[in-house]
């Protein structure tokens, strides 16, 4: 292992900060301005958020994750996140508010309304956990995503997957793995697989995922 020297490593911390600072908006600045300025910045502000919003629909950032224990997905369109994606939404309790509040606020680094983050299908995908929002259920290739989980050939469940959950690939439950049947005849063989709610076969389920035992 090699070792990293402390300027290798405070330039990384730099690094990192400075593309924090890039998505959350600092507003510290702004309590130097007037009332009327305040007003003005925030009008500006959220005109220039609603700009990066249709930019990263363009770029298909469509998703936005939200939860801090459970990863949640949705669509950005999600009405669960119409308070937080409708920038003018979001800004108008502040624009309305006393701005001597909001220069509070910004002086302890805070203040404003919180900027969604916009994510790729790649980006989502990435995560390790993830579940998906029944409201605007997002396509992805999971409706709940675990640690470890894994894709398994229908084929090569064996006797120490008994009793672990078994979910198809896009994400359905498909119960608990209790019976693996193989069949051998002249044409070769066959596999059958028989959970607490399904009986599956290799016509149905090439391959199923493997819930860890440890989020089940
Ligand atoms: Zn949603």
């Amino acid at each position: 292992m090699t070792m990293r020297s402390e300027a290798e490593l405070r330039a990384a911390l730099t690094e990192a900060h400075d593309l924090y600072s890039e998505a959350e908006s600092d507003f510290r600045e702004q309590r130097f301005l007037s009332d009327d300025e305040l007003r003005a910045f925030m009008r500006d502000q959220a005109s220039a958020e609603k700009a990066a919003i249709r930019q990263a629909i363009e770029e298909h950032r469509i998703y936005v994750v939200a939860g801090s224990g459970v990863r949640r997905v949705h669509l950005y369109d999600c009405s669960s996140l119409r308070e937080q994606v409708d920038r003018d939404r979001a800004w108008s309790p502040w624009q309305h508010g006393d701005p001597e509040n909001f220069r509070q606020d910004v002086a302890h680094g805070d203040g404003g309304p919180r900027m969604p983050k916009f994510w790729s299908r790649d980006d989502v995908e990435a995560l390790s956990t993830y579940v998906t929002c029944q409201i605007c259920s997002p396509t992805l290739s999971h409706t709940k995503k675990s640690r470890g989980e894994r894709t398994t050939k229908l084929t090569s469940l064996a006797a120490r997957h008994i009793g672990r959950s078994l979910t198809s690939l896009d994400g359905a439950p498909l119960g608990v793995l209790e019976r693996i049947v193989t069949t051998v005849d002249a044409s070769g063989s066959s596999v059958l697989v028989e959970t607490s709610t399904h009986t599956i076969t290799e016509a149905e389920h090439t391959a199923v995922l493997v819930v860890p035992i440890e989020a089940q």
